[in-house]
């Protein structure tokens, strides 16, 4: 995994690797700090775990005597890691069953092929699964999903344009006459407006804790890597409306804005349940600080 971690951030690790020649190059001074400054900046971190990296490095090139690009590339690493430390909370789905989960996120952020994926996670662990087509706005989502239950053999709970929230409910129930281990319930991504959408998901979550009064156990909100700083208004917006419990980050392959999981644990702190890597079936991985920040720079 750590491999296959290194290369899906290729392109967020030559953001971190242009850091590491500017260390190799020379001493540390000010300037070198403030080119730092701004590939930080540009890996999307955002300014205030910027800040809060540099602040750290400053303190420790006065109190460690730090001299060399390389000690100040390990403290920048050791700094990262600390930071990303409370994001590293992996889901636990032990102690409930079904075990409820459900998932968030505007369309194209990667919600369809996140839930085949933990799918497959799941019954890795030999836990069984059920799905809830709980996107009824959208046929291809439906579509998208009953496929993906056919070919893997996964009960889908789905209604033809029916409300998302009933479907949500009789997977429930579903899941409990058939002894499943975990529930896994989409939802739409998209609506005439976004408040509209809020109202709706807001809904679909009522509707599972009145099927399920310890329910949801999980909702998670799935965030494209590559909307960069958007993330934080995103999660904002879910979260007062939903009560975000963990997150998913997709795609970091293929972005350099890897440095949004910095943003997102300096700003807004979430557990960071999952991360999305790649397309294939086993590139979504649970989060793990010290790996992501070796896969980084090592
Ligand atoms: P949804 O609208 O939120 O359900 O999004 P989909 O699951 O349909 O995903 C949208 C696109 O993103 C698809 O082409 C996926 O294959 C792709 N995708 C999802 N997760 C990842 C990931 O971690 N890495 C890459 N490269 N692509 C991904």
């Amino acid at each position: 995994w750590l491999d296959r971690l290194k290369s899906g951030l290729s392109r967020t690790r030559e953001q971190f690797g242009a850091i590491g020649s500017l260390f190799s190059r020379r001493k540390i001074d000010e300037e070198l700090l403030e080119e730092l400054e701004t590939t930080l900046l540009m890996a999307d971190c955002g300014v205030e775990a910027t800040t809060a990296l540099l602040t750290e490095l400053r303190l420790r090139w006065k109190r460690d005597k730090l001299e060399t690009g390389e000690e100040l590339q390990a403290a920048l690493a050791e700094a990262l890691k600390q930071l990303l430390a409370p994001l590293q909370a992996p889901l636990d789905i032990s102690g409930k069953q079904p075990f409820i989960i459900m998932l968030a996120g505007i369309n194209g952020a990667g919600k369809t092929t996140s839930i085949g994926k933990l799918t497959h996670h799941f019954q890795a662990q030999g836990k069984s699964v059920l799905l809830a087509a709980g996107d009824t706005f959208r046929a291809a989502a439906r579509e998208q999903l009953l496929e993906w239950g056919r070919r893997n053999n996964v009960t889908v709970i789905a209604q033809d344009g029916g409300d998302p929230a009933a479907v949500a409910f009789d997977a429930i129930a579903a899941a409990r006459a058939r002894n499943i281990d975990v529930v896994l319930i989409d939802t739409a991504g998209r609506l005439p407006t976004q408040l509209h959408l809020m109202e709706e998901i807001a809904k679909v979550r009522r509707v599972i804790q009145k099927a399920e009064p310890s329910g949801p156990h999980e909702v998670l909100l799935v965030l494209d890597a590559n909307i960069g700083q958007n993330a934080l208004a995103q999660l904002k917006a879910f979260d007062a409306s939903i009560g975000v419990t963990g997150l998913i980050i997709t795609k970091l392959d293929g972005t350099a804005k890897g440095g949004v999981l910095a943003a997102i644990a300096r700003s807004q702190p979430k557990p960071l349940r999952f991360i999305g890597v790649g397309e294939g079936i086993e590139d979504l991985q649970p989060f793990d600080a010290g790996e992501f920040v070796e896969a980084l720079f090592v």
